[in-house]
């Protein structure tokens, strides 16, 4: 396509060449026919633009046109004309949907060209350099003129001049600028219009607009008083930036800039330039318009969704920062209860053991003789039930032995009662050892007399406990100052009774053994006295 448009030639020729030149690149149209899907993908509100009255291109002019090649199209990014949108990666707008009801009117094919991240001045140049053929949307200067042919305008847009909400800003045209400090974005077209009127000290010609540190910046510090800037991209991008501290003080009507396609500098160019020409001077753009200006609308429905959404955000982050918090609360509530719980336990478990131990010792005691350790008479009575009624379902032989220490009065009366007690703890020693197997118990029967219980022992084995008994005792050697006789050792007498068989009480038994220690002392005492039960 490039080598389809011919330098620059003296107008009146250019018709014939042009048509030349178009025949001369027929073989490329084919092959490039696909390439144009990207251009048309674009034209889907081309339908929004209408033509007053009929355009007239004649069948030469067609056939021309049928032969081309896809034209190279740029855009830039100006609302309401054109805007790239990132979701899509496309562009939409004003301009577009004009290319777009123009070329399907005329059947000439275009595509897209450029990225979007290409800047205004590459894209120009590409333009005036044969690069690319078309761009769009552009405002005429002199400069751009002399390199490149603009058409007719489809839109103009106006510089406004923007100041801080709630400030007492009057201008009613550019010359009332002089009175304030006013920001300009350095080369724009304004800026050689106003650099007269506004003396040089109250002048910031700012590097960029909405980016940090730049003409925005400025106003909402108070470096500047007015920022002028274009009204279009204002609008827009205010939303994107949060500028609502700002407001539009005026219009400036009297700089309008209008917009229109920009094409090359050669004669096919400007021949392209005429047809469209004839297209735009018919042309209603105000559905379109309207329908691209209603864009603010939803820049601010989608600026308040954001904002809901990161409101939204921001209250479940907080809730769920709440609740993590609540629950790392309740979980160290959860351990020292825990921990309290723990302590706890092991206190009762310590009060449990001791008092246990205390239950043991309170029966040992309510169990034993305080005087001489063994069992009292409540133990006994206790065994002896026990051993008794074992008996009657076995009737395996049971004994007693009474003991009685012969003459104690007189130790007491004698040696004094501490010394009779140490005489009874003693005798009950020898008891308690004389006394082999488990299932036998000696008990302090009462006073100085003690009884032992012998359960599954005959009146043969009771005999052996009892000499055992009275050999013990007098092992022990204790001085015995029985009055009126010789000091001699303590002795016992015994009563020795054996239930064999029968149907004795336990009263019967005791009674019996005291029946035979009765007759043991009448018989003179340190003696053993025994009888065997039998029915
Ligand atoms: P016998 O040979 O007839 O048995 O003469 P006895 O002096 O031992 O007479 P008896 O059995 O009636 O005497 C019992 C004495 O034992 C009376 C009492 O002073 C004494 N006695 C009873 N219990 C205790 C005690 O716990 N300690 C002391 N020291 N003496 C006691
Ligand atoms: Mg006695
Ligand atoms: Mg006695």
């Amino acid at each position: 396509m490039p080598a389809a448009f011919p330098q620059p030639t003296p107008r009146r020729q250019l018709a014939l060449r042009w048509a030349a030149r178009l025949l001369a690149c027929a073989a490329a149209l084919a092959g490039a026919a696909n390439a144009s899907a990207a251009g048309n993908a674009a034209c889907t509100n081309a339908q929004r633009i209408v033509f007053t009255q009929p355009v007239t291109v004649t069948a030469q002019e067609r056939a021309q046109i049928a032969q081309l090649s896809p034209l190279r199209v740029l855009a830039v990014s100006a609302p309401p004309l054109s805007q790239y949108e990132e979701e899509t990666g496309r562009y939409r707008g004003v301009a577009i949907d004009v290319l777009c009801a123009i070329t399907q009117e005329l059947g000439l094919d275009w595509r897209l060209d450029g990225a979007p991240t290409q800047t205004v001045t590459e894209k120009i140049a590409k333009v005036q350099n044969g690069q690319a053929d078309l761009f769009l949307p552009l405002s005429a200067t002199l400069e751009r003129e002399r390199l490149g042919h603009f058409t007719l305008a489809l839109y103009t847009s106006y510089y406004v001049a923007i100041a801080r909400k709630g400030r007492s800003i009057e201008i009613d045209r550019a010359a009332d600028l002089a009175r304030y400090r006013v920001g300009l974005v350095r080369g724009v077209a304004l800026q050689p219009i106003l650099e007269p009127l506004v003396p040089a000290a109250q002048l910031l010609l700012a590097q960029q607009s909405f980016a940090g540190g730049g003409l925005f910046d400025a106003l909402r510090a108070g470096d500047i008083d007015v920022a002028v800037f274009s009204r279009d991209f204002f609008v827009e991008q205010r939303y994107n930036h949060e500028l609502f501290d700002l407001e539009i003080v005026h219009t400036f009507k009297e700089y309008p800039r209008h917009y229109g396609f920009y094409l090359g500098p050669d004669a096919a160019h400007l021949q392209l330039a005429t047809l469209l020409d004839r297209y735009l001077g018919a042309i209603d753009t105000s559905a379109s318009l309207r329908a691209h200006q209603m864009g603010e609308r939803q820049l601010i429905e989608r600026y308040l969704h954001q904002r809901q959404q990161r409101l939204l955000l921001l209250i479940s982050s907080a809730g769920a920062a709440v609740l993590a918090l609540a629950a790392f609360i309740a979980l160290r509530h959860y351990r020292q209860l825990t921990q309290r719980l723990e302590a706890g336990h092991r206190r009762i478990r310590q009060q449990q053991q001791a008092l246990q131990a205390a239950n043991h010792q309170l029966q040992q005691l309510s169990q034993t003789d305080a005087l001489t350790g063994l069992a009292n008479r409540r133990m006994l009575d206790q065994s002896l039930a026990r051993e008794h009624a074992r008996w009657r379902r076995t009737g395996s032989a049971l004994s007693v032995a009474l003991i009685d220490i012969d003459h104690f009065k007189q130790v007491n009366d004698r040696l004094g009662h501490t010394t009779g007690d140490a005489y009874l703890r003693a005798v009950a020693g020898v008891l308690a050892r004389s006394l082999t197997r488990v299932t036998d118990l000696a008990a302090r029967y009462g006073g100085e007399e003690f009884l032992c219980l012998l359960p599954d022992s005959d009146a043969h084995a009771a005999r052996t406990v009892a000499e055992r008994i009275m050999d013990g005792i007098a092992a022990l050697q204790l001085p015995n100052p029985r009055a009126g006789a010789d000091a001699g050792a303590l002795t016992v007498s015994i009563g020795l009774v054996t239930l064999q068989s029968g149907s004795h009480g336990t009263a019967d038994l005791l009674q019996q053994a005291d029946v035979q220690l009765y007759a043991a002392k009448h018989a003179g005492r340190n003696r053993i006295q025994a009888t065997t039960l039998r029915a």
